[in-house]
């Protein structure tokens, strides 16, 4: 069991609340999970942890990308959860682009002298491999609460106050009580914090929401049953993902600023299937085959996220954590992990 002596409560079900419980499995946490009850980005993302030639030493979002992908592969090689599958991201693009690309990379190599990729990719280009992780958010999920101390109360929060010390939270299903509360909301936070302190609300307020859209089809090696690993093509803006273990493929995703909504772009995403089928060396399934989804991602501020405490007494807060929830979900549920339990 886990220690009963802080009554530690967090609102969320998406990766930085599962991450985040993880950390504290010393502790026995209630999860508030709105999951059943709104959008949750975890599920609807392509959840792929890959560095892409960010390096140190260049910005403080480049040094934090790369703390917190440490802390990922960390996490990974000592307890080798479920719902991780490695395999490889190409980077891959042609000579329209090769100035732009030769920056991030200068070392690169030609997709002709590579029979897995001349196979499939169609045009003469230039590739750089990049270690990648697949990961299943539903698996993920399922080992990372099963290997905490996490109850999850399935509620939608409406309203927080702080009276003596301890924490209301007021639910469409009933009320909680907490000594603590961490905030892992996604958008949504903004609309739980009206008494936090300025700086954070200065954050909130120039934070976005970005849709995400993007294709899957199931059971792909009906299709494709050589393909034996994951992989990403990273053709131009958009990808196309295999996905061995779920066997799923993935095309997408858009970023569409200022945009939250739950329905996908069909339209869009049909333009999207043909842009990446131009750039293949195989048949693709019929459009018909995939079904649409989307998510919306939360853009922080100056595209840092956020993590710590948010009022003058134990009111915390996970957010911002836009394109890269699944690494900087584990550098903030460690940081906080440690911030919380020295309170
Ligand atoms: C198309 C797409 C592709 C992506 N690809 C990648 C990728 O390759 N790699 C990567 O790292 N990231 C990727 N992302 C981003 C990543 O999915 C997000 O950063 C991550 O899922 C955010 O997790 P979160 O826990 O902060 O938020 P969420 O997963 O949105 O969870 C928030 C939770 O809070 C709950 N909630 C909100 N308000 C309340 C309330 N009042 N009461 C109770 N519960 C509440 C919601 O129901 C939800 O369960 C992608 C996103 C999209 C959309």
């Amino acid at each position: 069991m886990g220690k009963e002596t802080k009554n530690i409560v967090i609102v969320g079900d998406g990766v930085a609340a599962w991450a985040l419980a993880f950390y504290l499995r010393e502790f026995s946490v209630k999860i508030i999970s709105g999951a059943k009850h709104n959008h949750t980005c975890s599920f609807n993302s392509t959840s792929i942890n890959c560095l892409r030639g960010t390096e140190r030493g260049v910005s403080s979002l480049g040094d934090l990308i790369c703390d917190s992908m440490d802390e990922f592969e960390n996490f990974f090689q000592t307890h080798s959860p479920k719902g991780v599958d490695l395999g490889y991201e190409y980077q891959i693009w042609n000579e329209l682009d090769h100035d732009k690309w030769v920056r991030r990379y200068p070392e690169f190599l030609q997709v002709q002298n590579d029979s897995f990729l001349s196979q499939h990719i169609k045009r003469n280009s230039f590739y750089v491999p990049n270690t990648a992780y697949f990961i299943n958010p539903q698996e993920l999920r399922k080992w990372l609460l099963d290997h905490s101390h996490a109850q999850v109360q399935s509620d939608f929060i409406t309203e927080i106050s702080l009276n003596k010390n301890e924490y209301t939270l007021n639910g469409l299903n009933g009320d909680y009580q907490a000594d603590m509360v961490v905030l892992a909301c996604g958008f949504q936070t903004r609309f739980l914090t009206p008494n936090t302190d300025e700086s954070f609300a200065y954050y909130l307020d120039h934070c976005k929401p970005v849709v995400g859209d993007y294709l899957e089809l199931s059971h792909a090696r009906d299709h494709f049953p050589k393909w034996q690993e994951s992989f990403n093509f990273a053709v131009g803006k958009y990808h196309f993902i295999y996905r061995h273990a779920e066997n799923k493929i993935h095309i997408g995703s858009t970023s569409l600023n200022l945009e939250s909504r739950e329905l996908a772009d069909k339209d869009l995403l049909r333009k999207i299937y043909h842009d990446v089928s131009a750039q293949l060396n195989f048949e693709l399934p019929i459009f018909e085959s995939f079904s649409a989804h989307c998510g919306v991602r939360h853009k922080g501020h100056k595209r840092l996220p956020f993590w710590g405490k948010i009022d003058d007494h134990k009111l915390f807060s996970v957010c911002g954590l836009y394109k890269n929830g699944f690494s900087f979900s584990f550098l903030a549920a460690k940081e906080l992990a440690r911030e919380i339990s020295e309170l």
